[in-house]
């Protein structure tokens, strides 16, 4: 399946243009080059896609279990079948290595759809017994017509980790993916269309967020709202939701700690560093950019650590050597030297990287940065407090584990926290105190697709996978029916 280099909306199950005509370029990030476009949608757009939605939800919304398992199946065999051609496309629209979209994106999005098909088989509600006088059982009902909305960083692996739950609990999608990375999203309306997906049932429209996504959001027969992305994009759509009673899940940026204890396993926790600090160039949300060792191996790190770092080759995403690719934007990759000159204006030592990567031949005008570590910088400085977002982690040492919680929780944000230690009840102690929505010991990025997935504090609200996420499109009604 080759990507179309014309975007086109999927509304009512036809593929069609924004109703204005306007298309807005897509960039591949490797080349800084145009090579396709997406149509600039607006609210006419959304409102044809909310109407579409609206007209299939009496039919979707009825349908079994059964039939809704066997179409998310079909849609997740023709992903597995398209592997490669999306993780192609992927990689040329978002820059990440090759290796990276074939192992994690693509299997990802593909495994969104099984899960949550076979869940729909799955899914119970609970009953609540009053002893000789009445029961009670809850109607676990779909929404209606919701919005999804994604970020640009794990394009399909986002987006489907919304809409899969969301259809697989009967209800119909106005979907966007970003913008930035829109061809997965477009591949994956075609594959919806072969599963045969009932028209309607998922619409996708693709176009800028403060148009087309605030549209969705604004639009009042659109119930509940999935959101991952920036905080400040998750303010200002709390913002227009809240007083509109809408269902909100708000899934928002990170500042993860990465807790290094002296008897940790070296090799293990040094490969999973490497790999929670630079993986996907750093464009994960659950990427540890503060990694803080206790004293006593703090040198031993350091120098393993920028030797290792060193050795990452910043190259072409469909090249296997690349271990980073390009990042996503001129924008981005400029806001992240800016977090660079920052770092070093703030007192930051740049033990290495953080230069523009010269990847030569047709790749000269990419967004290639090497990756860099920080020393030297405080915790309340804005290098550790606010989301850099790519290759950029800072370093330093702790003295106890007080003064490791205290880093860890020091920051507005709580979405994830690693900890590396053989001392089971310490990880068991700190666990307990980190203020995050996910923390990981002796690990990374280990996923069951059952957890609940979200963050605390600036990180967002609201919790999505496995049954947090079909309770979250789904609208529970008691039932009491009194005995005689
Ligand atoms: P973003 O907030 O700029 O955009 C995300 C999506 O929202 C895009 O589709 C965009 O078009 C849309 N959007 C923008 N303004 C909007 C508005 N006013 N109304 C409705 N929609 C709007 O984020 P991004 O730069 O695409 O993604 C990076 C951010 O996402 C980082 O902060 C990262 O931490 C976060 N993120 C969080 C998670 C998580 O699970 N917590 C996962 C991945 C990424």
């Amino acid at each position: 399946m080759a990507p179309d280099l014309q975007i086109q909306n999927y509304i009512g199950g036809v593929f069609q243009p924004a109703v204005s005509g306007a298309f807005l370029d897509n960039i591949d990030p490797s080349t800084g080059q145009v090579y396709s476009r997406l149509p600039d949608s607006d609210e006419r757009d959304v409102q044809l896609a909310v109407e579409a939605a609206a007209r299939a939800f009496p039919a979707w919304s009825r349908t079994g279990p059964d039939a809704r398992f066997r179409i998310l199946m079909r849609i997740a065999d023709l992903i597995g079948q398209n592997m490669e051609a999306f993780a192609r496309a992927e990689s040329v629209d978002s820059g990440k290595p090759l290796s990276v979209s074939m192992s994690v994106d693509i299997p990802r999005a593909q495994a969104n759809f099984r899960f949550f098909a076979t869940a729909t088989l799955q899914f119970a509600s609970e009953s609540h017994h009053m002893a000789g006088e009445a029961a009670n059982f809850t109607l676990r009902q779909p929404l209606g017509v919701v919005g999804c909305i994604s970020p640009w960083n794990l394009p399909l692996y986002l987006f489907t980790w919304k809409i899969a739950p969301a259809l697989a609990a009967g209800n119909c999608v106005a979907g966007k993916p970003s913008e930035l990375t829109p061809m997965t999203a477009y591949m994956l309306s075609k594959v919806c269309q072969e599963a045969g997906l009932p028209p309607g049932v998922l619409n996708i429209v693709h176009g800028l967020g403060h148009k087309a996504g605030q549209a969705i959001v604004e639009h009042p027969q659109v119930k509940a709202v999935s959101f991952t992305g920036g905080t400040e994009t998750g303010r200002k759509i709390a913002a227009v939701a809240a007083p509109m009673f809408k269902k909100l899940s708000l899934e928002l940026g990170g500042k993860n700690p990465n807790l290094i204890f002296a008897d940790c396993n070296f090799e293990a926790m040094m490969e999973g560093a490497i790999r929670s600090s630079f993986s996907n160039n750093g464009q994960i949300c659950l990427c540890g950019s503060r990694i803080y060792v206790e004293r006593p191996l703090y040198e031993k790190f350091r120098d393993e650590f920028v030797r290792r770092t060193q050795q990452l080759i910043t190259g072409p995403p469909l090249s296997p050597e690349s271990a980073l690719g390009a990042l996503v934007s001129r924008q981005h990759l400029e806001k992240v030297e800016q977090y660079l000159s920052l770092a070093r204006a703030e007192g930051g030592v740049i033990l290495c990287g953080g230069e523009r990567a010269d990847v030569g031949g047709d790749y000269r005008g990419g967004y290639f940065l090497r990756p860099a570590v920080i020393e030297g910088l405080p915790l309340d400085c804005r290098a550790n407090q606010e989301e850099i977002f790519g290759p950029v982690v800072t370093i330093a040492p702790f003295d106890s584990e007080e003064e490791a919680l205290a880093l860890a929780n020091g920051t507005a944000y709580g979405l994830s926290a690693t900890l590396w230690t053989q001392d089971v009840s310490r990880a068991n102690r700190i666990a307990e105190q980190l203020q995050a929505g996910i923390v990981w010991v002796n690990c990374w990025m280990v996923r069951d697709l059952r957890t609940p997935f979200g963050g605390v504090k600036n990180s967002g609200v609201g919790r999505e996978g496995g049954n947090e996420a079909l309770r979250f499109f789904t609208e529970p009604k008691n039932v009491c029916i009194k005995y005689g």
